[in-house]
This record gives C-alpha cells, structure tokens and sequence, in this order.
C-alpha cells in the first residue's frame, strides 16, 4: 500500500490518538450492533501490544455542534471494554485542559476515549484551533475510520496537519481490497448495482461500465433504466434527474453490440420484476414481465427470471463488486431477489467486494458477512472511492 500504515512507525511508549469509525446504532442507551466497533479492535490490540497509550475518538449520531445526553460515548466505551477485555476510561469531554491532563498521565497500556467529537462545532468545519487540540493529545495520528474519510473534519483531516498521520488496519484493508476490485481486479470484473440512492450512483456507474466486463442492474436503479427505455414502470421509484444518464448509457451499450457484434451483452438489465399494489410490507405482490407493470402497481423486487439471468455472468466473472440491494429487502416479501443474489455470491469462487450501508445490511442479516471476501465498512467513502475520487481523509495519512 502506498500510504503508511502502524507497522510503519514508533510507538512505543508513545501518546496515539486513534480516529475509529464508533458511529454504531444505540438502542435504550446500549449500543444495539457493535460490528463497528469489533472492526476496530485489531488496530487497538496491535496498538497495546506495542506499548503505546491509546486515545481514541469517534463522532456518533448527528448532535450538531453540540453535547446531548443520548449521544454521548459511554455506551461505546461500556462495549469496548468488554471486547477489549480491558478498562476504557471514558472521559466527558473532547479537549480541554482537563482532557490533556488525563492524558500526560496515561501509561503504556491505557485506553481512554474521548467524547463525541461531533460534540464540538469546530469538528466539521475543521477548525485549526479544535483540530490542533485534538493534536496536542498526541506523537501519532492514526486515521482508521474508512467510513468518515470521505469528509475533511478535524478528527479526520484537520488533526493530520499538526502531527504524523498514519492508517491503522481497518483504513488498510479497505483501501487495499477497493483499490485492487477497482485498479487491478483479477477478470472478468462484474458489478451489480441496486438501490435507492440513484443519482448519487450514476457516477459510479459510469465508472464501473468502463472496467467491468458485464454491469447487472436492479433494484430502485433498474426502475430509471426501465422508465429510460420508454416503458411506463408506473408508480415504481424513478429518479427523473438519472434518467438522461439512463439513456446515455443504454446507447452505449447498443452501440458496443452493434459495433463489436459482441454474443454477450454487457449490461443486464430486469427481464421480470415483483410488482406491489402498495410500498407495504403486506402489499399483494405479483411477477411480471419487465415491460408490463400493471397500472397503478410498482416495482419492490428483482423477479426469478432476472436472478437466473443474473447468474451466468456472475459465475463467469473473478471479480465481483457489489452495492445497492436488488429490492426492498426490508419487506420479507421483496427481499428474495437480494437474497438470492447475495446466495450466488456467497458460493462463488470469485472475490467478491460488498459496498454500501444497505448492502451490507442485507448480507449481515443474511448470515453472509464471512462468505464475501470483503464487506465494506464505508457506506459513502466506498462510493467515492469506487468513482475514483481522492478521500479527503486517505490524503491527509502520509505517503510510505
Ligand atoms: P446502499 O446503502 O447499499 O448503498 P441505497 O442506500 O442506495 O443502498 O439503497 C438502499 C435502499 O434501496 C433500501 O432501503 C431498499 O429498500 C431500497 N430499494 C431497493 N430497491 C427498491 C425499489 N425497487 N423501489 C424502492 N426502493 C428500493
Ligand atoms: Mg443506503
């Protein structure tokens, strides 16, 4: 990798101030998912088995600049240290005189945490004096938050300007398996692409249509593509600002065939859907063909037909990027084409890279976390890393 990582430095004995992604769902003050908080252990773990004294911090929900009860980090501290299997001192505040006392008077061994970062209105306009705070905590910066990297606030971007930055494992391992699906995939390359958030993909898409030898859509992105083609798709989700976009890619693809006088297509598109009569979980749902959604009904799912058309180019392909569900996988009932694709993938031989919040949701609830080569833990920086944009909080880790 070329960016320096915690293998490449001191830090023994040293002050090392951790940027972990803690971000996780709360329930009833309890912290309701730990897997973020799981994925930082390696860093920490390596971090006191090499003598240092370790100060992490996070930012948690959305408190706007300000401190609020129900955000605080103490539940992440409570679950840390029992993952840790050790003491966490969690303090109440961010910086500040009292903060840096308690950490002059760390030992090598020690963890504490800091309060929320989000906590402190310099935190997303990355003040230099909230940022150089944050530095005077610490010899190292380590940046092992790969979901926030996308953003240059002060615990990711700002802090680097005043002290050493590095990546911990989490950051590595991230940029590695994304660098290598997007820059030196072993081919065929496939990318499946589903969801919701459609114009925010279109960039990505066009990306992964330049790379990716076969490109299968669905979900909400398969609906504009269709809408696109001029079939009525009804009261199916339609993202009207995608849909040139839609078109400009759909004319590529045709004429590729025609020029190339390509056997295999390139882009797979829906041949049949599941159609609702409501966006409810206990809709009456139906199969339809993909140009034949009845009036009034909307698209929720991928229909059999389309998953088993799916499956060719799936099989064929070495690499496999996945983001976006095939339907409306919250509703058991919308769920089977998600299902079944993460199925596919769970039992190829191929790697297989999973992006996006949702995607990863579908699949961890699926039990097939350990089945994918990589999960990403980075929602939005995953993205923007895949569209081949520089992330803020990447640039700011020192180059090896
Ligand atoms: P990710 O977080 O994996 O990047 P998105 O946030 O773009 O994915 O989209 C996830 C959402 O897309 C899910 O909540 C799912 O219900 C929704 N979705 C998928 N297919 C459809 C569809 N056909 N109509 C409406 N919503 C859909
Ligand atoms: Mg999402």
């Amino acid at each position: 990798m070329a960016k320096k990582t915690i293998r490449d430095i001191d830090i023994d004995g040293k002050r090392v101030l951790v940027r972990a992604d803690f971000n996780v769902p709360l329930r009833d003050g309890k912290v309701a998912d730990d897997t973020r908080i799981r994925a930082a252990l390696p860093t920490i773990q390596y971090l006191l088995d090499h003598n240092a004294k370790v100060v992490l911090m996070s930012h948690l929900g959305r408190p706007k600049g300000e401190p609020k009860d129900e955000l605080k980090m103490d539940p992440v501290a409570e679950t840390l240290a029992e993952r840790l299997g050790k003491r966490v001192k969690m303090l109440d505040q961010t910086v500040g005189p009292e903060v840096k006392r308690t950490v002059e008077e760390m030992a090598p061994g020690d963890v504490i945490l800091l309060e929320n970062t989000r906590f402190d209105p310099g935190e997303k306009k990355k003040d230099p004096e909230f940022s150089k705070q944050l530095a005077a905590l610490a010899d190292v910066f380590v940046n092992d938050a790969f979901g926030t990297a996308h953003r240059a606030h002060a615990s990711t971007v700002g802090v680097a300007e005043y002290v050493p930055a590095v990546a911990g494992f989490l950051m590595e391992r991230e940029l590695q398996m994304l660098g290598d699906t997007m820059n030196n995939p072993k081919e065929p390359l496939a990318a499946i692409l589903g969801g919701a958030k459609i114009i925010d993909k279109i960039g990505v898409l066009k990306v992964l249509i330049e790379k990716a030898e076969y490109v299968l859509i669905g979900g909400g992105m398969a609906n504009t593509f269709l809408q696109a083609q001029g079939i009525d798709v009804q009261n199916s989700l339609v993202d009207e600002e995608a849909l040139d976009a839609a078109r400009e890619i759909l004319a590529h693809e045709a004429e590729r065939q025609s020029k190339r006088e390509e056997k295999e297509p390139q882009l797979y598109l829906p041949v049949d859907v599941v159609v609702a009569d409501e966006f409810a979980p206990d809709a009456e749902a139906q199969v339809v063909p993909a140009d034949e959604i009845p009036e009034g009904w909307r698209i929720l799912d991928i229909g059999p037909e389309t998953v088993q058309r799916f499956r060719a180019p799936l099989r064929r392909s070495k690499t496999i990027f996945w983001n976006g569900p095939m339907g409306v996988f919250e509703f058991d009932r919308f769920a089977k084409g998600t299902r079944e694709v993460a199925g596919i993938l769970a039992g190829l031989r191929a790697v297989t890279v999973v992006g996006g919040g949702d995607s990863a949701a579908a699949v961890a609830e699926m039990g097939l976390t350990k089945k994918m080569t990589h999960v990403s833990t980075g929602g939005g920086a995953s993205l923007e890393f895949v569209e081949g944009k520089e992330l803020p909080g990447v640039a700011a880790i020192e180059d090896k």
